[in-house]
């Protein structure tokens, strides 16, 4: 198993602010297994657990790689599955990582979807609280596509809401696609919340979403999922 990174860029001024860590699975054939196919097996087995975790350390540790190279203003995110968000030793794992690698808390994201959100809000939330209290920034993934009630949405510790691909990619086709998108950002903006628009593919869309108002945009405009040392290549920035 490795780790790709797809960067966030912020649509205002195309600068990289962050990238999601996506995990990969290479069989011995050179062929790559996708996600979807085996994070849902391996909730079914429960090694989800020790998969997330390994993600999350690898995370931690190349985040401390960058750190230690100058490249900061940047913030990793990394998805926990529904399995994970629900499970009691998520916490003290994140506060040992964090503390192990020396990570500022608020570089890290996780991003947890909304329809794994609502499958156990009350515990869900309790444990995002914890996890606020760790001091990490949260996400909510896929929006649009699960069915969060208004009233979640306000009490949640949250600080970004990422438009889920699927109205991003159709919406200079369809009308209902652009009311959905312009609804999501301006709702993340009264909740003061950040937006990103998943599944970018051209500039088109790109410049729709600013028209918007949408903070930040990931998509195959931008990259395609790459390793380490080629996002750090491509888009590492370095202040004083
Ligand atoms: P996701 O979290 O919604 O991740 C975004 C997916 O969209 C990625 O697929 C990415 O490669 C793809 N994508 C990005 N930009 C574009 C674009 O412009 N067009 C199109 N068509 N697709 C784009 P990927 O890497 O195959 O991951 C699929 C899903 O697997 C992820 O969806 C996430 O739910 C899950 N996943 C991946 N890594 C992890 C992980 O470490 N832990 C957990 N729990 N889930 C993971
Ligand atoms: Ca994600
Ligand atoms: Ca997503």
């Amino acid at each position: 198993m490795h780790v790709v990174y797809q960067p966030q860029i912020e649509l205002s001024s195309g600068i990289c602010v962050g990238a999601e860590a996506l995990l990969r699975w290479g069989r011995k054939n050179g062929k790559l297994v996708s996600p979807e196919i085996f994070i849902p097996l391996a909730e079914q087995t429960g090694s989800i657990i020790k998969i997330g975790e390994w993600v999350l350390e690898q995370a931690c540790k190349q985040l401390r790689d960058w750190l230690d190279i100058g490249w900061r203003d940047f913030r990793l995110a990394v998805n926990l599955s529904t399995i994970q968000l629900l499970h009691e030793g998520l916490a003290d794992t994140l506060a040992r990582l964090i503390e192990t690698y020396r990570i500022p808390p608020g570089i890290l994201e996780l991003e947890v979807t909304e329809t794994s959100l609502m499958q156990d809000i009350n515990a869900a939330g309790a444990q995002l609280l914890a996890l606020r209290k760790l001091g990490v920034s949260i996400a909510i993934d896929d929006f649009g596509t699960g069915h969060s009630s208004l009233a979640y949405l306000k009490r949640l510790p949250l600080d970004k809401i990422k438009i889920d691909r699927s109205f991003v990619q159709d919406v200079l086709k369809s009308e209902n696609d652009v009311a959905i998108v312009r609804t999501i950002i301006q709702l993340s903006h009264s909740l003061n919340l950040r937006v990103l628009a998943e599944g970018v593919e051209t500039t088109d869309v790109e410049q729709l979403l600013v028209q918007l108002g949408c903070n930040e945009g990931q998509g195959y405009l931008y990259s395609r999922p790459i390793n380490a040392e080629s996002l750090l290549d491509k888009y590492g920035s370095f202040s004083d």
